[in-house]
């Protein structure tokens, strides 16, 4: 009741009164989040005429304005660069009357329908439904290093930039089931594939661990961390250490795969969630525990992380919003 009890201090108290700004807003569906899962349940509640609110978040576009350029999505035979795809679904998201704002939520409070949202601590909204398409994040070691070349060499998904480093010598920092499932994916494609392990173990599971073992052009570096990447304009090399000495090598790739976190913290006091924070759906649709919440995209699904997956649920979780909206009708 965090955010109830909040906004019966906002009401109350003078001072914090004059943080919301005007009467709440009403919408029938806010959708949360501006990825490929948020932008599709626009498309599909625009279209349904439920005219859609869009809050964009602290990452307009999502984890895809990270990437350079995506080949996997259907409909863009020469690729597309993420933030112009991004651009792209925004557009037709609009094109049928949904508005994509600006903003953050900062507090919600599903206790009760219409849910209400805060955006950015001024504004409020009440929400018959609401769609959560927070997406995930995917961690980073948290190296300068890291983040100058993040676009140029330094990636977190293999499935959507493995392929420009086809014949080149790349290297996977993780030691679970993503990283031994990055690196194989990867050795398909690339001459070496470096996968460098903090402990003397990997922690996937066994089928993957043999995967990893079978793969000849896998050399799993064991109890090596990473110091630094190293190139000029681009990724040349890692810098790793191994028990005290330094081990270079030369790599046109460096991919994290230490894990993502999903963006559901805002939620967690009303949505069930799994032991790593995915919010849990009804199998084979987007309904919550609440209802009139539904989850799509990233931050439900802790196993396909792609693009048209996400877009795939955020049409379900339109879908599932306008059926519930037409049975309260
Ligand atoms: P995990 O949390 O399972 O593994 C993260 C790995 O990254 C660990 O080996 C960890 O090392 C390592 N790591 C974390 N931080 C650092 C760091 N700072 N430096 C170096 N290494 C680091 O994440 P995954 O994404 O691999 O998997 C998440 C979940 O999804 C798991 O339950 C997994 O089983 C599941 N999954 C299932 C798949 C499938 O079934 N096909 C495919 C992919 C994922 P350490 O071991 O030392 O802690």
């Amino acid at each position: 009741m965090a955010l109830f009890q909040t906004m019966g201090n906002i009401a109350n108290d003078p001072q914090e009164k004059k943080q919301i700004k005007g009467d709440a807003e009403k919408t029938k569906v806010l959708i949360i989040g501006s990825g490929p899962a948020g932008y599709t349940a626009a498309i599909y509640a625009a279209r349904a005429n439920l005219s859609p609110i869009l809050y964009q978040g602290l990452e307009p576009g999502g984890q895809l304005t990270t990437t350079t350029e995506v080949e996997n999505f259907p409909g863009y035979p020469q690729g597309v660069t993420g933030p112009v795809m991004m651009e792209d679904l925004k557009a037709q998201a609009e094109r049928f009357g949904a508005e994509s704002r600006w903003g953050i939520i900062s507090e919600v409070d599903l206790s009760n329908r219409p849910f209400k949202a805060i955006v950015d601590g001024t504004k409020l909204i009440e929400a018959e439904s609401i769609i959560i398409a927070t997406g995930a994040t995917a961690k980073y070691l948290g190296l300068s290093s890291e983040e100058k070349f993040k676009g140029s060499g330094v990636s977190a998904c293999a499935t959507c930039d493995g392929f420009f480093y086809k014949g080149k010598n790349v290297a996977v920092v993780g030691g679970g089931d993503t990283a031994a499932e990055e690196a194989t994916y990867l050795a398909g494609l690339c001459n070496k594939v470096y996968l460098i392990v903090r402990k003397n173990y990997l922690r996937a599971s066994k089928a993957m661990i043999e995967k990893v073992e079978r793969t000849k052009n896998i050399e799993i570096l064991y109890e090596h961390t990473t110091k630094e990447i190293i190139g000029s304009k681009v990724v040349g090399g890692a810098i790793l250490d191994n028990n005290g000495k330094d081990v270079t090598i030369e790599i046109d790739g460096f991919f994290v795969a230490i894990g993502h976190t999903p963006q559901s913290q805002l939620f967690t006091k009303w949505i069930d969630t799994d032991n790593e924070g995915y919010i849990k759906t009804l199998s084979g649709t987007s309904k919550t525990n609440v209802d009139g919440v539904f989850a799509c995209g990233d931050v439900m699904d802790s196993t396909y992380k792609q693009a048209i997956t996400a877009a795939g649920s955020g049409c379900k979780a339109a879908l599932d919003a306008e059926k519930f909206i037409s049975s309260q009708e």
